[in-house]
């Protein structure tokens, strides 16, 4: 079996294996009771946020934990909207948001705000000043990822947060960190982002934790209420064994992220080479993106058709963003791709644990399919 979809979720590490069953066996107390045993939960919590924090380079009381980057950019982005926008009723986006951003925003226009949705330009790149311009005075929010989960694509978050700061100081600035925690070497303050995203199932922990990092004094209207956890921004109780799972990973992974970066790069640039040699492939994804996720196009090939030729060789890849269930978001059309491309784009996305052979049986399953399929039309 061969999984190249790390970006749709990722094999969880044994380190968080072993971390989760040990607080579903030893440490099932509610962190919230007042017992000894409830306190021993806590602090395996607490452990884990502290681990998650040393990871991200924040302070540990900045972190909340969510079921994951849907809930963290919905509850950074509606909750600061419902805080901050009483009177500043506009809010900049960008054209190319995970789906989760994207319908938080559009739960915000239904509530009366401006949205401003920023779009690349015509050269398929997305410019800090563009995002920049669109914010004004009446401007209470401004969202944008830093790693595009269809094309891999950096946007320049700080670039654009940097300067929406020196000229309106009292923007609330959101970032989807959730394709480069852990991958690209940055941390908040340098991002200049008062709110930022992270998932734990895309870093080699279980599906159903994240968090949202939140800068001292920046306030939210939580989503959930009915309960004093995560200092009232998160009611409900604690997932412990996810948390814990979580902490684990990022104590794991955190001291190799250069290093991973190093071999995935590697492995993405034998990617590129194999399949571009390869007749009526395009590759999509710009050149200075994010080594761990390369979209391109096959000519005259469907993408759902070769997902299911690949599967069926046991080659795991996706066909643009995963969270679209086939569904295409329109990001690879504002990145300036063509629909026909578009509609036979399919998504690889690496970990380190990928091999060359990897990409090897990958380019060689498409020549294949190629010949049968393109011949069978
Ligand atoms: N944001 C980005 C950039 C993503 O790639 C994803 C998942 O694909 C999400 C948000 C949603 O993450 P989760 O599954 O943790 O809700």
């Amino acid at each position: 079996m061969i999984y190249l979809d790390s970006a749709a979720t990722t094999k969880p590490s044994e380190t968080c294996i072993l971390a989760m069953d040990s607080a579903l066996r030893e440490h099932y107390g509610n962190p919230s009771s007042l017992h000894s045993f409830g306190l021993d939960a806590e602090q395996t919590a607490e452990r884990a946020r502290k681990q998650i924090a040393a990871a991200l380079g924040c302070e540990p009381s900045a972190l909340t934990f969510t079921s994951g980057a849907t809930e963290s950019n919905h509850l950074a982005v509606r909750g600061a909207a419902a805080v901050y926008g009483k009177r500043r009723r506009r809010v900049v986006t960008t054209a190319v948001e995970h789906a989760c951003v994207r319908a938080a925003f559009d739960r915000l226009e239904e509530e009366g705000f401006e949205v401003i949705r920023v779009s690349p330009r015509e050269d398929g790149r997305l410019y800090a000043e563009d995002v920049a311009a669109a914010v004004d005075d009446s401007t209470c929010l401004v969202s944008m990822m830093l790693v595009n989960n269809e094309t891999g694509a950096v946007l320049p978050a700080a670039e654009a947060f940097a300067q929406i700061k020196r000229e309106h100081p009292d923007v609330i600035t959101h970032c989807d960190a959730v394709q480069g925690f852990l991958k690209l070497p940055f941390t908040p303050e340098k991002l200049h982002a008062d709110l930022l995203t992270v998932s734990g199932h895309k870093v080699h922990a279980a599906k159903g934790i994240g968090a949202l990092y939140h800068k001292k004094g920046i306030r939210l209207k939580p989503l959930l209420t009915g309960g004093e956890q995560e200092n009232g921004l998160r009611a409900g109780t604690e997932s412990v064994p996810l948390i814990a799972g979580f902490g684990a990973v990022c104590a794991e992974l955190s001291g190799t992220a250069a290093a991973r970066y190093e071999a995935v790069s590697v492995l993405r640039q034998t990617a590129a080479e194999l399949l571009s040699a390869i007749g009526g492939v395009t590759v999509q994804s710009p050149p200075d993106g994010s080594p761990y996720i390369l979209s391109f196009s096959v000519k005259g090939l469907r993408s759902e058709t070769m997902l299911h030729f690949l599967a069926e060789r046991e080659i795991y890849v996706s066909s643009g963003s995963a969270c679209s269930k086939g569904k295409q978001s329109g990001v690879l059309q504002a990145f300036g791709i063509r629909q026909d491309a578009a509609d036979s784009t399919l998504r690889v996305s690496l970990c380190a644990e990928n091999t060359a052979a990897d990409i090897a049986a990958l380019a060689q399953a498409l020549r294949e399919a190629q010949v049968r399929l393109v011949r069978k039309r």
